[in-house]
């Protein structure tokens, strides 16, 4: 029987094309082989990437291979890229590993940012920028709209398959060595010591040492866990997300729209953000403790219950996590720090978590040296506050006036 090196496969459906029995089937990101394969061998030859191998098939590429870094940085979203490319500026040789084939895709985001966040790290250009906006309406449930549109502060919807692919251009236009479809699969420890990675890529298993980990393995992570960083999450601080991005509706092409109301999304919000030329974003989250149904069938109902969104046609399904737990309490160990989704960086009350990321990317000298302290006493000390005030408005009291102020601030930049 053959089987299918998952890791390896690039899902283009080649050896489909071949098989006289029908014996494979592309399933998106899944290539399944049933029973009736008979074991030709034609699809081995059709694969471009080695991805298949017959029955007794000998692993020859599993043998570590030893480098050796300054820094290797574990995951190429924006918190990894950015963390990648300032650390390459400094001189320092750094690998970029990304588990994905394409960086930047599939996109978990709404892609909301404000202005004045992204500019102390990016340049806006309009190749990743899909919509300029300048207002925002907030509406709640089985209520009259209770602001806007409001104009409020400049920000962007951006278009993140192509904003990711360039902070990783960036980081490797700064030296950094991008590596695709490698996962890091563990850590190389001793005595406690963070030493490098263990990865698995298209050339096989390698071991990598280096002087710091950086771990912007994003909602998933696994890397804090890995050197003993607790970042599990319960419930009540994830929040479960769906969206499509929907064609043919019509609305405020610079106005992010948002929705509140247990009904609408338990403990959460709805959201539609416009990508310009009749489309949007259109999504919500639901505190996972808190939904009796899942965020893709809350979604269903919303855009039903919405005429003007109800016209158009789905191009896009993203679905993800959102951590939205307070500041963690350690986000360095010896010879490893986290940045992003994966050090819980994410606002809790909009759950943004994209200029979050880009600034605990900074990995000057000067901020990695004092990383946790400086993360504390700046924005972390936001998300602090941010999470207590989520605490204290419980999942019911989210359509209150006093939450909806507070609310009201925290979208306000987008
Ligand atoms: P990610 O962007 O998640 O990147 C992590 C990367 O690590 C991924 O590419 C992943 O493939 C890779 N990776 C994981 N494990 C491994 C491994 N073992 N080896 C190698 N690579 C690995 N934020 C906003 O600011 N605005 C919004 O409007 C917004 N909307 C959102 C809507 C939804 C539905 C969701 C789910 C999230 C939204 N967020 C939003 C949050 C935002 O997407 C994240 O906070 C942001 O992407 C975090 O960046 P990051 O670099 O930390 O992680």
């Amino acid at each position: 029987m053959i089987t299918v090196k998952a890791d390896r496969c690039g899902y283009c459906g080649a050896c489909v094309g071949v098989c006289p029995v029908g014996a494979i089937e592309l399933a998106e990101t899944r290539l399944l082989i049933n029973e009736t394969c008979v074991d030709c061998g034609l699809c081995l030859a059709a694969c471009p990437v080695g991805a298949l191998q017959a029955e007794g098939y000998a692993e020859t590429d599993a043998v570590p291979v030893r480098r050796r870094y300054d820094v290797v940085v574990v995951g190429a979203g924006p918190g990894g890229s950015v963390s990648a490319r300032e650390a390459a500026r400094l001189g320092l040789s750094v690998l970029l590993l990304e588990k994905r084939q394409e960086i930047g895709s599939p996109v978990r985001c709404a892609e909301g940012i404000a202005h004045e966040l992204l500019l102390p790290f990016i340049e806006p250009d309009p190749r990743w920028i899909s919509a300029v906006v300048s207002k925002a309406q907030i509406t709640v449930e089985d209520a009259a709209t209770l602001t806007g549109p409001t104009e409020g502060r400049q920000g962007y919807i951006l278009e993140r398959r192509i904003f990711d692919r360039v902070l990783a251009e960036e980081a490797a236009k700064a030296g950094a060595q991008v590596m695709v479809k490698t996962a890091a699969t563990g850590l190389l420890l001793e005595n406690g010591v963070v030493r490098g990675v263990v990865a698995r890529g298209p050339a096989g298993a390698m071991e990598i040492e280096c002087a710091v980990v950086i771990g912007a393995d994003g909602v998933e992570s696994q890397v804090g866990p890995w050197a003993g960083l607790d970042t599990a999450l319960p419930l009540k601080d994830a929040m479960a997300c769906a969206q499509y991005l929907l064609a043919g509706i019509e609305i405020d092409p610079a106005c992010c729209y948002y929705y509140v109301g247990q009904g609408v999304a338990p403990g959460g919000y709805a959201w539609v953000f416009p990508k310009g030329e009749g489309k949007a974003n259109v999504g919500l989250g639901v505190q996972a403790d808190q939904s009796a149904d899942s965020a893709l069938s809350y979604l269903t109902r919303f855009i039903e219950s919405q005429p003007h969104l109800a016209r158009g046609s789905p191009v896009t399904l993203v679905v993800g996590g959102v951590p939205v737990s307070p500041p963690l309490p350690r986000l360095v160990t010896s010879g490893l720090m986290l940045v992003g989704d994966a050090a819980r960086q994410v606002d809790p009350l909009t759950g943004g978590g994209i200029a979050n990321a880009i600034a605990a990317g900074d990995t000057s000298a000067e901020a990695l040296a004092q990383y946790e302290k400086r993360w504390m006493a700046g924005r972390g000390r936001k998300m602090a506050r941010n999470h207590r005030l989520k605490e204290r408005f419980g999942p019911n009291q989210r359509t209150s006036p006093d939450f909806l102020r507070v609310f009201a601030v925290a979208v306000g930049g987008v």
